[in-house]
């Protein structure tokens, strides 16, 4: 089959830039890192992987190719971005924590003011600051507008009073960036305001959930009469719904982009030939994993010109969201199916062996872990209901 995006030739205009990448994925990316990448079940690599991979990113000047140069981009076109991603993907590197980089950053960019952009992108860039994302709460969750974690103003600061839950690394991460209710409109959308919040803050609490794969990665997080200066303020207060609106379109746009899904494939794909003499089902699933996973690439590279979402476009990330979280979901099945016929399969699921999962145990738990793709940052049916609705405007 002919994978136009696959590989670098004489004839390739891009072919100086992937040896580039090649040089510094084979020095930097050291046995350790490409182990954390490999046991990467949930949305992020161990943290301190990620911590080390994102600071050697950060140096390489490649960790924001989405970003403008002006704000530290790397000015690649959106193949180049490409052909990155999946090379870091090729080689196992770690996942990172990366919701500053991939929907706080660009929000920040297109909403934030100057100060707003000079106080927090460098931190975002280097690494140091790791951002929470305090959307969902136990009465909100594809109803976001019913948010009821109240901000009241006093001065230059809000009180903050609530709950989030589902907050993916709130253990982790030492920044948060929440949808709040600072007064009662005359719709559930109006009303809701935008804040950045330390979670160091006196009043903050996180408190652990434990996932049906076994992992720590989400969290419940409250709030007594938290502190949060008017300064850390995104938009207007009031105007909360259009802000968070974006950013979710912007974490949309890569929540699930094909080099995560080509991860997963690589497994399934590594498990078949380690198989050898493979089922006639499963063989005729793996190459219909490649053609859909070529095919949702091609789309990738079609609906984010540039590498990132143009202005105004409102549906290309449920379509990316979409398409990615299903078909990483099929693919991590299919992972499974494969390695359970090898050894360590689906029947002994979380069985340790020398600290390490077995290969099909991994992949029974990776494939649990991916059964979340299709709720978080908006399930699919919140997808296909965005998508009909811009079909119906079209007309
Ligand atoms: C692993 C994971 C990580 C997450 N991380 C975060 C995070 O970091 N920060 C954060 O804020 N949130 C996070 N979430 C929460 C996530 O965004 C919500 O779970 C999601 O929006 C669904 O909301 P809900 O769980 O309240 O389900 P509900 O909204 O109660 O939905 C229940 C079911 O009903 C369906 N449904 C609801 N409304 C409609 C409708 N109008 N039409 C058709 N079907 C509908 C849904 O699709 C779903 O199948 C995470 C969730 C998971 C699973």
């Amino acid at each position: 089959m002919s994978v136009p995006c696959r590989a670098a030739n004489d004839d390739d205009p891009d072919a100086a830039f992937l040896d580039d990448v090649r040089r510094f994925l084979a020095e930097a990316l050291t046995p350790d890192l490409r182990e954390a990448g490999r046991r990467t079940l949930g949305v992020h690599s161990d943290i301190e992987a990620c911590r080390i991979w994102h600071r050697r990113l950060y140096q390489r000047g490649w960790i924001a190719p989405g970003w403008p140069v002006a704000h530290g981009g790397t000015g690649w076109t959106a193949r180049q971005r490409f052909l990155f991603d999946r090379e870091c993907a090729l080689n196992d590197a770690p996942v990172l924590f990366a919701g500053g980089i991939r929907s706080l950053g660009p929000l920040l960019i297109e909403m934030g003011t100057a100060v707003q952009q000079a106080r927090f992108l460098p931190g975002i860039l280097s690494g140091e600051d790791l951002w929470a994302q305090g959307f969902s709460e136990p009465g909100a969750g594809s109803d976001l507008a019913r948010v009821a974690t109240r901000a009241e103003r006093q001065g230059e600061h809000y009180l903050v009073d609530g709950s989030k839950i589902w907050t993916t690394g709130a253990h982790l991460a030492n920044r948060m960036f929440a949808l709040v209710r600072t007064a009662m409109g005359d719709k559930p959308q109006r009303g809701l305001t935008f804040l950045l919040i330390d979670m160091p803050s006196p009043g903050l609490t996180v408190s652990p959930i434990i996932t049906i794969d076994g992992e720590h990665e989400l969290n419940a997080v409250f709030f007594d009469q938290v502190r949060v200066p008017v300064a850390n303020r995104i938009g207007e207060e009031g105007q909360g719904w259009g802000v968070a609106k974006r950013l979710m379109q912007l974490a949309r746009s890569n929540n699930t982009p094909s080099a995560l899904v080509r991860r997963v494939y690589q497994r399934a794909r590594a498990a078949a030939l380690a198989a050898g003499d493979l089922e006639p089902g499963l063989r005729a699933r793996l190459v219909a994993a490649e053609v859909e996973l070529t095919a949702f690439e091609q789309t990738e590279l079609a609906l984010l010109p540039g590498g990132r979402l143009r202005e105004g476009d409102n549906t290309s990330p449920s379509v990316l969201k979409l398409i990615g979280s299903e078909l990483h979901q099929r693919v991590a099945e299919l992972a499974m199916e494969i390695a359970g016929t090898t050894r360590g399969g689906a029947l002994e699921p979380f069985r340790e062996e020398a600290g390490l999962l077995a290969d099909g145990a991994r992949a029974t738990a990776k494939h649990f872990a991916t059964r979340a793709a299709s709720i978080y940052s908006g399930s699919s049916e919140t997808q296909r209901n965005v998508i009909f609705q811009a079909l119906q405007a079209a007309g």
